[in-house]
């Protein structure tokens, strides 16, 4: 058939618009969401016809099809729930650090109608929004004040322009990090005006190396912490409390971007992170950290310390382009509130709640779930041991002994992993072996029967699309 002829046996969007399987549609979707479907698929296929690849007269029950699906997809939301079964307990692709109830119910309150953002109901006037968290921050880190702003990143723009722009600020070769591929501390420090001055080795910076760099354009002495790598061999690293005195002899003051922003013991649980509150009693001057590493809290990036640098900070104009939204201020409050009772911050916060199980525990979820999978889900099950890990450049070299369970249904593993990240709750897990593996560590109770769901209804539509 020649182009034009073919040309003409596709449908309009009117008529296109007719069919039942898309009328449907318009009681519970807006309809341009199917008229602007229909109208791509269409000019998809003319365009497929013009190139020369459709030669065929146009199948309309396939291209009806194709707008329904279309719609299906445009409908769906972009940014949705996902189930992390991946043991990877700070995904970054897949959001970080969960919230804790009490601190999602709290966004909820405080967005849903009007909030005390910025408003004083002592007084009846202006507040301050740094008012909210500063007091609860103090307290938990002991540090004498505190700001937050939008991440760690953020944060580290906001101290060395505050404090270092125009001039130099002293940071061992150890430490110059990159982390995730955009922030990089050589290139942040442009960004903020001041000029990195590279002190001591990659494997070895010692005190005296500090010493010899700082001269009259010293602004500040940073330490990085090394959160997604370690230098290991022979290395030397100038402690905290070294950096402390000899910033404290100079009149220099010393900033730590640690990161991670721990709170809570995590040693008897195998990880050796720095903690916010230990950092701070070295006596140095100002801790930089995430709301949303081993915190457990919303993005955010949170600048503790010394009073009079902390207020220049707030008093600086970048303050005002990196400052918080009341939606993360109400989830970062109800975080630390729940740090004043450490038990109750280990099992409230999803994070710490995930690091501290115990392996039994792990292991008898694991077992709910085969046995869920087994009975409901259509396919063979096996509770196996394996390696967890923290994520989110937090102690990259320790691996939690965690659990999962493998399954195998006849489909090809890769199939599988696909059709499970398919889903409208997409679900993520590992192919190790050639098995898929669900591991439970970062599977929540209300999730085992989502995953259970999924695996038996992937088995049977495979399994009918084979007999058909
Ligand atoms: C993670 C990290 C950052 C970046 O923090 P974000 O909150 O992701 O912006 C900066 N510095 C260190 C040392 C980190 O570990």
């Amino acid at each position: 058939m020649e182009k034009r002829q073919l040309l003409s046996r596709l449908p309009s969007v009117d008529e296109a618009l007719k069919d039942q399987r898309l009328f449907a549609f318009f009681e519970t979707t807006a309809r341009e969401l199917v008229t602007d479907s229909v109208r791509e698929v269409i000019n998809n296929a003319r365009q497929r016809i013009l190139n020369g690849e459709a030669l065929a007269e146009p199948d309309r029950d396939i291209l009806i099809q194709e707008m329904v699906s279309l719609v299906r997809q445009k409908k769906r939301h972009s940014l949705t729930k996902a189930v992390n079964a991946t043991g990877v307990v700070l995904h970054t692709n897949l959001g970080r650090a969960c919230l804790s109830r009490a601190a999602c119910e709290n966004v909820i309150r405080t967005s849903e109608g009007y909030s005390t953002l910025e408003y004083d109901v002592k007084k009846g006037s202006r507040g301050s929004r740094h008012n909210h968290v500063e007091y609860l921050i103090t307290k938990i880190t002991g540090a004498e004040a505190a700001m937050v702003v939008n991440n760690n990143a953020a944060a580290t723009m906001l101290c060395l322009s505050t404090l270092a722009e125009g001039q130099e600020v002293l940071v061992s070769r150890g430490e110059l990090v990159e982390i995730g591929g955009s922030f990089r501390i050589p290139d942040i420090m442009k960004q903020s005006g001041a000029t990195l001055y590279e002190v001591g080795t990659t494997n070895k910076t010692r005190i005296e190396d500090y010493q010899r760099g700082i001269n009259e354009q010293t602004a500040a002495i940073m330490k990085v912490h090394t959160s997604n790598y370690r230098i290991i061999g022979f290395t030397a690293e100038t402690s905290l409390e070294e950096l402390a005195a000899l910033g404290k002899k100079c009149g220099i003051p010393v900033l730590y971007d640690m990161g991670c922003g721990l709170m809570y013991d995590l040693q008897p649980y195998g990880i050796c992170e720095p903690s916010v509150p230990e950092s701070l009693r070295t006596g140095i001057d100002v801790i930089l950290f995430s709301g949303d590493k081993l915190l457990g809290g919303p993005q955010a990036g949170i600048l503790a310390g010394r009073k009079d640098l902390i207020d220049k900070m707030k008093r600086h104009p970048l303050a005002r382009v990196l400052r918080v939204d009341k939606m993360t201020l109400a989830a970062l409050e109800e975080t630390f509130r729940a740090y004043l009772d450490p038990e109750k911050a280990r099992t409230e916060i999803p994070v710490l709640a995930m690091l501290t199980a115990s392996s039994q525990e792990l292991k008898e979820r694991a077992q709910q779930l085969a046995l869920k999978l087994e009975t409901q889900g259509g396919c063979s099950a096996e509770v196996v041991p394996v390696k967890d890990q923290t994520g989110g450049g937090s102690a990259p070299t320790v691996l939690l002994d965690g659990w999962a369970v493998a399954i195998e249904n006849g489909i090809a593993p890769e199939k599988m992993e696909r059709l499970l990240r398919s889903r409208e709750v997409p679900i993520i897990a590992r192919i190790i072996r050639e098995r898929v593996h669900f591991d439970i560590r970062t599977i929540a109770d209300n999730e085992l029967d989502e995953i259970t769901e999924a695996v038996s209804e992937i088995t049977k539509s495979v399994e009918g699309g084979e007999r058909q």
